[in-house]
């Protein structure tokens, strides 16, 4: 006899591991709750008791949420791996993952129908992404009117960030809320909740947590996890033709180490091992501005970050897995610490996640746009022609056109990578506006990260968090030290591929003969700079020194307002 009926809606954490809202929904399953109210049981033509329930795990492909609606096929196929993996893992476990397709406001409110439903699982959305509010607050009004009891578990950071028990917010006096805006002021905040101790990861159930009532034999043939990319009804609609050449490439599939291999839980915890709990001196003495972002053949960071952000790793255990490989290398090794370390790249994230949660709270819906709290004003201008360039990695800059290369193949650059195109577009050499570079990556990062993404963009465009404006990274020098030979250029635009190195920064100082030798035309396949950045970098530099000063009047302005306001 039936009692409880729970659906476990999988969303963010495309995992069972550290899945506390999973756990939740099983212990509800199995032990009912102990306010279960009669009616439920009613509705499910049981009475009482509430053991024996059934459990739903589901995930809606739904083309407008944050992670399908801009991005690349890549990512889309990235993403369809992990629901597949889920399904297989939940299917070696006596369950399956049930996947619709559509709009969740409209599909879980006819499936909790069709199911008798009691109890809805799922992970809390604590950025307060504009989307997953309005969608979310729309699930919660349905549920009420259908009976149906929902519960969010905060579960996608190392605390959770929110005004609750544990979280980073609460922790600082309940509603006297003091933000901090600084990756130090965030290091100190953390040192104080439990001595700076990060809660253990969860276990992922086992096939005794899902009992018989793990899955619905009626279902057998329906929602199963779809295939193909063009199978999601995306509004802008892909065809097969434009899908099939993407996901039959292998040059992003092949290597065992390559940061996108395959989507998925399992995938994530293999290279989770590979990296970190197999490397213990490398994990320990990581320091990220020591690593290389010209590699080639593998990353010489852990490129977790596309498993981190679909969820299929728990940051909760990638922090132990560092805690653990640290303890156990060789005494000699130095113990490199935040924020280098790469315990220090797991704090980032989460501070990036508080300040997008801190953001919306103040304007909801701001991060991620220039009227969020944090960014400063700077009269950016609109040049469609060079944002085109920049995207297409034609800016005749090699370097910047090999990074932009590398985005739209594999979906993913090293982090240094992104700082150099990130700051060319904007405050370096084109002067155009954070948020058009941020949305490009969005469309393109398989790790496109709603919280990370603009706090990195605010960042390196200087409008947010860092302000060091005069100090510019340049398009030419910046990698010659670390590759010489250019050989991460070569890879990435073939064009030059037979340039000599002393040319493969900037082919048009060679002369013809030398161009010609190589195969290189420019202004024909390969492009002459687009701005000169001896020039324009300088230019910026006044805009920005400019923009600066009138913010700080604009402040002191708003501040004197504010006195004189004041009885
Ligand atoms: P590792 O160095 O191995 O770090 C481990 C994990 O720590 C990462 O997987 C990531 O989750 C976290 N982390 C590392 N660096 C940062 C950082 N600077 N800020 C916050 N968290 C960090 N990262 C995303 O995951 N999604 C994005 O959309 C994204 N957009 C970016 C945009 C720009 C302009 C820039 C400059 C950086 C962006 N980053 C983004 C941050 C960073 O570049 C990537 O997280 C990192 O390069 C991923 O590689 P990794 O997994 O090997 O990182």
């Amino acid at each position: 006899m039936t009692s409880v009926v729970v659906m476990h809606w999988f969303r963010k954490g495309l995992r069972l591991h550290d899945n506390p809202g999973l756990l939740q929904a099983l212990s509800l399953a199995r032990y009912g709750t102990e306010n279960d109210d009669g009616k439920r049981n009613a509705k499910n033509g049981g009475e009482g008791g509430g053991v024996g329930g059934r459990i739903y795990p589901v995930y809606v492909v739904d083309p407008n949420c944050y992670q399908l609606l801009k991005c690349s096929v890549n990512r889309a196929r990235f993403l369809l791996e992990c629901v597949k993996d889920l399904d297989n893992s939940l299917r070696e476990r006596g369950s399956r993952l049930y996947v619709a397709i559509g709009d969740p406001v409209e599909i879980l409110p006819r499936l909790w129908d069709e199911w008798k439903v009691t109890h809805l699982t799922h992970e809390a959305d604590e950025t307060g992404e504009p989307y997953a509010v309005e969608r979310d607050e729309a699930i919660r009004v349905a549920a009420s009117k259908a009976g149906v009891e929902v519960l969010a578990c905060p579960s996608e950071t190392l605390r959770p960030l929110g005004n609750v028990p544990g979280g980073y917010v609460a922790n600082v006096g309940g509603m006297a809320i003091n933000v901090p805006s600084t990756m130090s002021s965030f290091q100190q905040l953390l040192s104080r909740i439990d001595r700076g101790n990060i809660p253990p990861p969860l276990d992922a159930p086992n096939e005794i947590d899902f009992q018989e009532g793990g899955r619905d034999a009626n279902y057998d043939d329906k929602y199963l996890p779809l295939e193909h990319p063009w199978e999601i009804p995306w509004p802008r609609g892909y065809s097969r033709e434009e899908i099939g050449p993407v996901w039959n490439r292998v040059d992003c599939l092949d290597s065992s180490l390559s940061p996108i291999a395959k989507g998925g839980e399992t995938i994530a915890l293999r290279r989770l091992q590979l990296t970190v709990t197999a490397r213990p001196d490398w994990t320990a003495s990581f320091e990220k501005p020591m690593t290389s972002c010209t590699e080639v053949s593998s990353p010489s960071t852990t490129a977790l970050s596309p498993y981190l952000s679909l969820g299929c790793l728990s940051p909760r255990t990638a922090w132990h897995a560092v805690a653990d490989a640290t303890k156990r290398a060789q005494a000699k090794t130095n113990r490199s610490k935040p924020p280098v370390s790469l315990h220090g790249q797991l704090l980032w994230r989460d501070f990036n996640n508080l300040m997008a949660h801190s953001a919306n709270i103040q304007h909801p819906g701001s991060w991620g746009r220039m009227t969020n709290p944090y960014c400063r004003e700077v009269p950016w201008s609109s040049d469609p022609k060079l944002l085109l360039a920049w995207k297409g990695g034609r800016t005749g800059y090699p370097w910047i056109d090999a990074c932009m290369a590398q985005l739209r193949t594999q979906g993913w650059i090293h982090h240094l990578g992104r700082h150099s195109v990130a700051c060319f577009l904007t405050r370096g050499d084109l002067w155009q506006s954070w948020e058009v570079g941020a949305d490009h990556f969005e469309g393109q990062l398989l790790d496109a990260d709603y919280a990370l993404n603009s706090f990195n963009w605010l960042w390196l465009s200087c409008s947010g968090f860092f302000y060091q404006y005069f100090r510019c990274y340049s398009p030419v020098t910046f990698q010659k030290k670390n590759d010489p030979n250019g050989n991460y250029i070569r890879r990435w635009v073939p064009e030059l591929a037979n340039l000599p190195a002393k040319y493969i920064y900037e082919p048009w100082t060679a002369n013809v003969g030398i161009l010609n030798a190589a195969g290189v035309r420019l202004g024909a396949n390969y492009p002459r700079p687009i701005v000169d950045h001896a020039v324009v970098s300088k230019e910026n530099m006044s805009k920005m020194s400019l923009a600066y000063k009138e913010h700080n009047d604009r402040q002191a302005a708003t501040k004197n307002n504010g006195r004189k306001a004041t009885p």
